[in-house]
Formats: structure tokens, C-alpha cells, sequence
């Protein structure tokens, strides 16, 4: 396959893993965070660990968004639907992750409520012109990557003159999540010699906003894309940087991301959202400035102020560990209830549900799963 097979050449693997062997130094220890989940998951897919030296370490990042996203954001969806009685739609990963009391959006739809899974904001669009005595309310996630589609859909809702369809913002920034994971560093966070960052969010974001990660912390960031030699590669010029002393951002997914990024997408999400002053982060608390708002002249699209609905804050269930796992400071094995209580069949937390989380890359590629008989 053009452009996929070329990024999955076994023969380079061997080149390139023989490489880092070669590169590193077997006197110090190297502790390499992928910040997103894709990373994490290729990581397990191919075996890329495996192929490491003993002394190179990966440490799974926060960058999965349906893990982040609180609970108390999801007891505001589900209380949107009970109080109000709107049709809620959002991507599929979400329906399971557990709300507070156990409670999640494919239960309440069990229930009765009208939660419909979608795989686009186009989705979205089609439901609000279909049934227009339906109230829409689209509960949007995720990075910057995702950002920019539910800009579109809030500009072809305005221009269309769509009365029933409203927003749920939830879209989170890269940036301010990457300086709260270096700013826990020391007793309470994890030391980090290096960083691959993000790909798909770097598209859009382009490599001029993690400046910052070397300049003002002194770790290294290397763009790196999604392919297991993608991944490798970006290792290696990791280990190269962090040999040298050298500390910069480089990219190594230069096929696909610019250092200004996607400069229209970049305008279209500038036109119709704001940044929030402060945003609560499953594992990380409240950050500033982390996440965006619509912006006033989107007001009439904006779910909160249309449907107002009063929430305590999230109940995390007794157990999971998935605060300490988005912070880097522990793996999804170091978690009593993995592959015990919690499975993917049965997910306790947000990090076993999606398909991007750290506890579904565990257990769907290691294999040192626990024998506890119950598992698959
Ligand atoms: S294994 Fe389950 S309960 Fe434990 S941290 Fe992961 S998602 Fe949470």
C-alpha cells in the first residue's frame, strides 16, 4: 500500500532499532513521553518497546481526549438530556466512559434519553435540518484536531439559520497541557528527557507552539508521526538530541506538518471560539487557559447558556488510576483493578475505554496480561 507499507518496512525497523542501540548511552537512563495516545498505541501495536534498549523508556502521556475530559463535563451532558430533554450527539468513544455514579451516555440512552452516536459534525447537521422540533446539541471533544470540523459545523449552522442545533464545547489545547506536565516534574510528576509530540495536532497547530518545552524546561520535542517507523525514527533523533546536549523542536513528520501549521484552520477556529481562562483536565485539575469557549457572537449556539443545568463535580470511582496515568506517574499495570474489575468489556475509567486511552493499548496489545481466569 503507497505511503503505509513504507512506514511499516521490517528490514528498516532492524536498521533503525540497531541504530538507537547504537546511539544511546548505556550509562544513563532515557524516559521519552509520547503526549498522545496514537503514539502509545503504535508503541504496543508493533512492538516498538521491545525493540528498545533496556535503559529507553516510555512514558504515556495525557493525550487521548476522551481521558481527559472530566466526569463533570459528562454529568452535564446527561443532565442536559434529563432537564431539558435534548437530542445529545456525539463520537462513539464516549458512550462508555463511566459519568459519576457509574452512570454513562449509553446507560441514559438505555434509559430513555436521545443520545445518538455520530461520526462527523456533518452527522450533527443532517439530524438538526431533519428533525428541527428536536433541540441538537452536539457534545464536542478533543485537540485541535478535531477543533476546526465543529467550527465548520458552527458557521453552516449560523448560515443556514439552524435554530434547534447548539454546542457543547469541550475542545482542549495541546500547549497548555504539555506545560502543566512539565511544570508537575519533581517529587509530584515524572522526569522527562524528551517528548514526541503530537502529530495529527501539530497539522493544525503547526511546531511553533512547543518552543516553549525546550527554551523554558530543557527537554526536547521531536513532531513525530503515527507509523511505527515514524515513531522509531523520532526516537532516534531524540537520543541524538539529548546525546549532544542539543535542545530544540525538530520535525520529523515534516510530510505533513509546517511550522505555522494549517493557517486556515487555524483562522476558521480563532473566527468562532475564544479561549477559557481556566478548564478542568481529568489527571491534570484546573489549567489555565487551556480550552475554548464560543466566542459572544456564537452565543445562541452555545449549549451551556441555552440549557443550563447545575452539577456537582465528578465522583472518580474508588480504584482507578487514571488520574496518576495521564500524569505519566504510573502504568495502567500499576492499577488494582486492570484486567481484573476493569476490562474493556467492563471499563472503569476513560483510559480502558478509547481507543486512543493507555489502558486499552495494554491490554489489547501486551501480552503479560494478569491471570486472574477472568480474562479473555
Ligand atoms: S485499568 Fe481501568 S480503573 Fe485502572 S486506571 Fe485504567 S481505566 Fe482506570
Amino acid at each position: 500500500m503507497k505511503y503505509l507499507d513504507e512506514f511499516r518496512d521490517r528490514q528498516l525497523a532492524r536498521q533503525l532499532a540497531a541504530a538507537i542501540a547504537a546511539a544511546v548511552d548505556p550509562g544513563r537512563e532515557y524516559r521519552l513521553m509520547e503526549f498522545c495516545g496514537g503514539h502509545t498505541h503504535a508503541i504496543f501495536r508493533y512492538g516498538i518497546q521491545q525493540l528498545m534498549p533496556p535503559n529507553l523508556r516510555f512514558v504515556h502521556g495525557p493525550g487521548c481526549p476522551v481521558c481527559v475530559l472530566p466526569m463533570a463535563r459528562l454529568d452535564q451532558a446527561i443532565a442536559m438530556t434529563h432537564e431539558h430533554g435534548v437530542t445529545l450527539c456525539t463520537y462513539g468513544d464516549l458512550m462508555r466512559v463511566p459519568a459519576s455514579r457509574r452512570q454513562t451516555l449509553l446507560k441514559a440512552k438505555a434509559a430513555g434519553a436521545d443520545v445518538r452516536m455520530v461520526y462527523s459534525t456533518q452527522d450533527v447537521l443532517r439530524i438538526a435540518r431533519d428533525e428541527p422540533g428536536r433541540q441538537v446539541v452536539f457534545l464536542a471533544i478533543g485537540f485541535e484536531t478535531t477543533t476546526p470540523p465543529t467550527a465548520v459545523a458552527i458557521l453552516q449552522a449560523r448560515a443556514e439559520g439552524l435554530k434547534n442545533l447548539s454546542v457543547l464545547c469541550n475542545h482542549v489545547l495541546t500547549p497548555p497541557a504539555l506545560r502543566a506536565i512539565l511544570e508537575l516534574a519533581g517529587p509530584e510528576g515524572v522526569r522527562l528527557d524528551g517528548i514526541l509530540g503530537p502529530s495529527h495536532v501539530s497539522t493544525v497547530i503547526g511546531t511553533r507552539p512547543y518552543a516553549f518545552v525546550p527554551h523554558e524546561f530543557g527537554v526536547p520535542v521531536v513532531i513525530a508521526g503515527f507509523e511505527p517507523l515514524d515513531v522509531m525514527q523520532s526516537v532516534l533523533m531524540l537520543v541524538r538530541q539529548i546525546n549532544t546536549g542539543r535542545c530544540e523542536v525538530e520535525n520529523q513528520y515534516s510530510r505533513a506538518v509546517s511550522e505555522s501549521g494549517n493557517v486556515r484552520a487555524l483562522e476558521l477556529m480563532a473566527s468562532v471560539f475564544v479561549t477559557r481562562p481556566s478548564f478542568e483536565w481529568r489527571g491534570l485539575g484546573f489549567l489555565p487557559e487551556s480550552a475554548l469557549a464560543l466566542a459572544e457572537d456564537y452565543a445562541d449556539l452555545d449549549a451551556e447558556r441555552r440549557f443550563p443545568v447545575r452539577v456537582e463535580g465528578g465522583h472518580e470511582i474508588k480504584g482507578c488510576e487514571c488520574p496518576a496515568i495521564l500524569r505519566g506517574l504510573k502504568e495502567p499495570t500499576e492499577c488494582r483493578l486492570f484486567g481484573t474489575l476493569c476490562t474493556p468489556d467492563n471499563p472503569m475509567g476513560a483510559c480502558m475505554v478509547s481507543s486512543e486511552g493507555a489502558c486499552a493499548a495494554y491490554w489489547g496489545h501486551r501480552s503479560h496480561r494478569p491471570s486472574s481466569g477472568r480474562n479473555p
